[in-house]
């Protein structure tokens, strides 16, 4: 009787010791939002001396790395292009978004909209406040290298691609611009970031896809597999101004579009609500991810949808399913047990 008492103890301690260390492996959250528009209302809420991110700025404090698609270009400088839309925000709005994001993706159809020195001056605005860029740069080279963010011991690599024209805005071999999703380039990249630069996940944030489609395309779809067949650990886009679908595509999540998340030019109701993703990270790739859907008001002003089941995902998982906020966001743990069969999620 005592030997079994012990031979049980002996595997309990065994067993626990395997899954705390499971569990004290580093995991890093990472957060992608959308569109961000610091021109329009969001701007005038900023030098009004008001905080266009404070209904979100608990959610994006509780992970480790903020990202969002800076959908325009920050400069006192240049001329209007000839397009339909043009954004231009001032660089004081720059003190504000640095409070609540790490970095940001210039890799988009807007920040080239005011030339190429208004896209060089941001640069600066970008460097002097302490926000990190990718998808773009001073030159073709500076454009394409990856953004290396390491937390806890990860390595995780950023990189940036506009397919939207006009490719006018794209980076020369010595002016500023935006990367250019080019196939051959793009997968070159993804093995570089791990090859040259040594990380240990590879994710690429896309401006892809047609806008107010609600589910992507054969290009983002046959992209999305080159990419992840390249080495990436997932992929999120946008561009749409839309919510688009989700995949599984040998173990890792695609995020086709995650929509809107700051701007005031809203066509449509689709438009009006975007998703805030949040990866949970190991060595692996992505462990967990969820989301909270951002409702857009007419000022272009984001605010949590804390009621509304939002798509969510566990490692293993062929698809996505729709998790509650009491599940979601903050508890991966809780994310694993709900639900016994995994359901699509919708949009
Ligand atoms: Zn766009």
């Amino acid at each position: 009787m005592r030997a079994i008492h012990i031979t049980f103890l002996v595997t309990a301690i065994l067993l626990s010791s395997t899954v705390s260390a499971a569990e004290n492996e580093a995991k890093v959250s990472l957060l992608f939002a959308g569109d961000v528009v610091l021109d329009g209302q969001p701007g005038k809420w900023i030098a009004r001396g008001k905080d266009p991110f404070s209904a979100f700025a608990a959610i994006f404090a509780s992970t480790d790395i903020r990202i969002a698609n800076l959908e325009c270009v920050v400069a006192k400088e240049g001329q209007a292009a000839d397009k339909n839309f043009t954004f231009r925000a001032e660089p004081e709005s720059l003190s504000v978004l640095k409070r609540h994001v790490d970095a940001v993706s210039i890799a988009n159809n807007h920040s080239g909209d005011f030339g190429r020195a208004a896209f060089s001056e941001m640069l600066t605005h970008l460097q002097t406040n302490q926000i990190q860029y990718f998808g773009g740069g001073n030159n073709l080279s500076e454009a394409h290298r990856p953004l290396i963010i390491e937390r806890k011991g990860l390595r995780i690599a950023l990189l940036g691609y506009n397919e939207f024209m006009p490719r006018s805005f794209e980076a020369g071999a010595a002016s500023a611009g935006i990367a250019w999703s080019e196939d051959e380039q793009l997968l070159l990249d993804i093995q570089q970031a791990r090859n040259a630069y040594k990380a240990d996940l590879v994710i690429p944030f896309m401006h892809w896809g047609w806008e107010n489609e609600l589910h992507s395309n054969q290009r983002q779809q046959l992209l999305a597999k080159k990419m992840i067949d390249a080495g990436a650990d997932a992929v999120i886009g946008g561009h749409p101004h839309v919510l688009q679908e989700t995949a599984v595509y040998k173990g890792k999540p695609i995020i086709y579009s995650i929509g809107n998340f700051m701007i005031d030019a809203l066509d449509n109701d689709a438009q009006t609500l975007g998703w805030v993703i949040r990866l949970e990270l190991d060595k692996q790739g992505v462990t967990v991810w969820d989301s909270r859907i951002a409702k857009i008001s007419n000022d272009g002003i984001p605010e949590p949808q804390a009621r509304q089941s939002s798509a969510c995902w566990v490692r293993g998982d062929k698809q996505s399913r729709l998790c509650s906020n009491a599940d979601s966001m903050f508890s991966p743990a809780q994310i694993r047990h709900a639900g016994a069969s995994p359901k699509a999620a919708a949009n």
